[in-house]
């Protein structure tokens, strides 16, 4: 009802709005502030109040879209691709993760294994305590990334339209003409699900 009055009447003091609405002043004022802290009226001194034209959802997008990767990370939980599939399952427990990034040689990304790919192979009759994870993973190339300058729009709708749980946050270098990624953390779904909880909270 406030958006609506300030729509209609701009620029309106707060008076005038608690006027319209049959109430006092002060009890405008929490909302009010929230309008205006998050962009959808805005107080000009000795003037009053004017609509800023942004509706919620786009100062949604547009926020998350501001956000970047490197302020959202979680820390990876990393093997390298000579460890045993046995011991990746202990480290899935012990870092209380679902995804583990697989690094090579070099201590670059060059892989990682889901809990269903350890699952998969756990319930076949391999020798998991002699196979090494980088029988099973999926491997580079073919690994989703993103970096820690893309947004976390960007990386959650990777997580959507590639319907994986986890992405390797990875910053590029270059040996020789080749390029490598070093993993510098992670966006999860639990990443995602964290971020939208705080946008929530007002
Ligand atoms: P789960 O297999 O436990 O359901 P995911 O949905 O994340 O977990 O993984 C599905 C498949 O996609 C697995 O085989 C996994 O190795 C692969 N995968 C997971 N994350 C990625 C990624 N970021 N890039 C490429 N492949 C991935």
């Amino acid at each position: 009802m406030i958006i609506d009055i300030v729509k209609k009447y701009e620029p309106i003091t707060s008076e005038q709005i608690a006027d319209k609405l049959n109430l006092t002043r002060s009890a405008l004022r929490p909302d009010l502030a929230i309008l205006t802290m998050i962009g959808i009226l805005e107080a000009r001194p000795r003037v009053g109040y004017f609509f800023t034209g942004k509706a919620p959802k786009n100062l949604i997008s547009e926020r998350v879209r501001e956000i970047k990767v490197d302020t959202i990370k979680a820390v990876p939980a990393v093997i390298t691709e000579n460890t045993s599939v046995y011991d990746a399952i202990v480290t899935l427990f012990l870092t209380d993760v679902g995804t583990l990034f697989v690094t090579g040689e070099d201590g670059c990304l060059s892989g990682l294994v889901s809990r269903k790919d350890l699952l998969k192979i756990a319930i076949g009759n391999a020798d998991i305590h002699r196979m090494p994870v980088g029988i099973v993973m999926t491997r580079m190339p073919n690994i989703i990334t993103v970096t820690p300058e893309e947004s976390a729009y960007e990386a959650a709708k990777k997580i959507v339209d590639h319907q994986v749980d986890a992405l390797p946050v990875v910053k590029v270098v270059l040996e020789g003409n080749q390029e490598k990624y070093k993993i510098v953390g992670k966006v999860t779904k639990t990443t995602i699900t964290k971020l939208f909880v705080e946008l929530g909270q007002i």
